[in-house]
């Protein structure tokens, strides 16, 4: 046993269905500019804006029934629904084809962004760490095995206070599943403990302290929570 010289901070970790046993998150990398829709949405085009990866704490994570509070610095707070891999292995280089023996299972998540910070971040050249990888700014649902969720191929629809906001099916990925998670292999030694965000459709927009957000994917499961 390790002595340390302060109290070891928690394991974020995410229930899995079907098993009291949880996933413990290392780390949290996301895919940015992977759905068309998306792209042209934010004023860019989707043939010259190719996908971006870029990561959040492990500690961002919000389990299912936590809240969410709005964050400080920020009067643009935009919601982001994603189907989320989490990885059970890992690896440099790979090829698409290594990536299914990787995966552990699947949830949704929402990616929240401060939308102003970002776009200032983005105006000046500066890093946008910031405006990504904030206190909970990635609630994430239920793990689900990959074994009974299969290859996702369903359509995500994100609801603020019971209003459809976001819905688009999996299959207008640009990047596919696949080939997100070993693109960010060329980035990073990808291990198991990975949640690999996979980018969000058309649709994205602000969020306001009290309103409540559920985000369902088909085949997957649902991430809801209330904006405090
Ligand atoms: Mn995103």
């Amino acid at each position: 046993m390790t002595d340390y010289v302060i109290s070891v901070p928690p394991i974020p970790s995410l229930p899995v269905e079907g098993t009291d046993a949880r996933f413990p998150v290392r780390r949290i990398i996301c895919v940015g500019r992977n759905y068309g829709a998306h792209v042209r949405e934010m004023g860019g085009d989707p043939k010259e804006q190719k996908p971006i990866f870029f990561t959040k704490p492990a500690d961002a994570v919000v389990p299912p029934g936590g809240e969410v509070p709005y964050p400080s610095s920020t009067r643009n707070f935009h919601h982001e629904l994603e189907l989320v891999v989490a990885l059970k292995g890992g690896g440099a280089d790979l090829t698409p084809a290594q990536v299914p023996d990787l995966i552990f299972g699947y949830a949704a998540g929402v990616d929240l962004t401060r939308r102003d910070l970002q776009n200032e971040y983005k105006d000046k050249g500066q890093p946008w760490d910031a405006s990504k990888g904030f206190d909970a700014s990635a609630p994430i649902g239920v793990i689900r095995p990959a074994a009974e969720a299969g290859d996702p191929q369903g359509r995500l629809t994100l609801k603020v206070n019971g209003q459809i906001r976001q819905d688009a099916p999996l299959t207008d990925m640009i990047l596919s599943v696949a080939e997100v998670i070993a693109e960010a292999s060329k980035l990073w030694r990808l291990e198991g403990g990975d949640l690999i965000f996979t980018g969000t459709p058309e649709g994205v927009g602000p969020l306001q302290r009290g309103d409540r957000v559920e985000g369902e994917i088909e085949g997957v499961g649902s991430v809801a929570f209330t904006v405090s």
